[in-house]
């Protein structure tokens, strides 16, 4: 069997630390991921200690391998929740309604059966899957890193900084306006590899979160595997999409949409998009079409707009 972690790449999405602008950068490896932060301002070396800090704190609380963690003392029915941790898994389980539950925080068990965990890769049976399905787990995979880059926002609301920008493996978060009142550029990561896909315009401070099924992946017997499940059925959703992006000024939100319209597939996400209208995002279907909502600023690449019909 053949195991595959794609090493994410951190796309051009960064600005560069001129001398005459200087930042503070670090890449950290955190949540099973690298992590990129870049601060500028004053106070710009103390707002990244901060936010590893911030970081490595989160990590500790809400990670699903890690049997110290909270999460996994939640999942023995141990541990206590203290306000900001309650108020976290219950936005988690507001999103699971009101996506109709194609985002799921509880699929641990299902994950397991998967060995995304421990990397021990396997194909469950469908009676295996419909088993661990009514042993709901914590899973927060899905959302802690936007939660995370919101976190972060909030950290540097602290400092003395001007703006900054931070790539927790994938999940970007940008603060304040860039200098000269330019936009912040992110790159859109091709999924079938290559150059970046286009790039996405952004103002202000906003989570721009992708999740694709080439983010994490293993292949058996020439299939592949992917790390988004369908909670419907617990395999790996088949939707028709392979990367969707989402642009949010709500970092949890961000990130627990991004998995969600992945499962969704491009028409119910649609729908969603046209009764919601909080967030903007990039689809790319199997066949390499790109659809942007009509707030989205893609450019660098061709794309269908799609427009709100109300
Ligand atoms: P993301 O990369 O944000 O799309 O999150 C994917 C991760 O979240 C996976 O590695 C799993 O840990 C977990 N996960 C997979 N499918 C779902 C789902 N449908 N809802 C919530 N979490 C999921
Ligand atoms: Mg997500």
């Amino acid at each position: 069997m053949r195991k595959i972690l794609p090493i994410l790449l951190i796309l051009a999405l960064l600005a560069g630390c001129a001398a005459s602008d200087p930042c503070a950068q670090r890449t950290v490896f955190c949540m099973d991921t690298v992590m990129d932060i870049q601060v500028w301002g004053n106070e710009r070396q103390q707002a990244v200690e901060a936010i590893v800090e911030m970081l490595t704190e989160l990590e500790k609380t809400w990670s699903a391998t890690d049997e110290n963690s909270l999460l996994s003392a939640l999942n023995r029915g141990e541990g206590t929740l203290n306000d900001a941790q309650q108020a976290f898994l219950d936005r988690a389980v507001k999103l699971q309604n009101d996506t109709g539950g194609a985002f799921d925080p509880k699929l641990g068990s299902v994950i397991a059966l998967w060995g995304f965990y421990d990397d021990n890769y396997r194909v469950p049976t469908a009676d295996e899957l419909a088993a661990a399905k009514l042993q709901p787990q914590w899973d927060l995979g899905a959302i802690v890193k936007g939660y995370a880059g919101e976190l972060a926002a909030k950290v540097l609301a602290d400092y003395d900084v001007d703006r900054a920008i931070l790539n927790l493996g994938g999940n970007v978060q940008t603060y304040g306006e860039k200098a000269g009142g330019e936009q912040w550029r992110i790159g859109i990561q091709n999924p079938n590899g290559g150059d970046a896909l286009g790039a996405l315009l952004i103002s202000g401070s906003m989570a721009v979160v992708t999740s694709g099924d080439y983010q994490r992946y293993f292949e058996l017997d020439g299939v592949r595997y992917h790390h988004i499940l369908n909670p419907k059925n617990g395999m790996p959703a088949d939707s028709g999409l392979i990367s969707v992006t989402v642009i949010c000024a709500d970092g949890a939100v961000a990130d627990a949409l991004s998995t969600a319209l992945f499962v969704m597939g491009m028409e119910t996400a649609t729908e969603y998009w046209t009764e919601n209208r909080n967030f903007e995002a990039v689809f790319v279907l199997k066949d390499g079409t790109i659809y942007a909502t009509e707030g989205a600023q893609l450019t660098g690449c061709e794309f269908e707009v799609i427009h709100c019909e109300n």
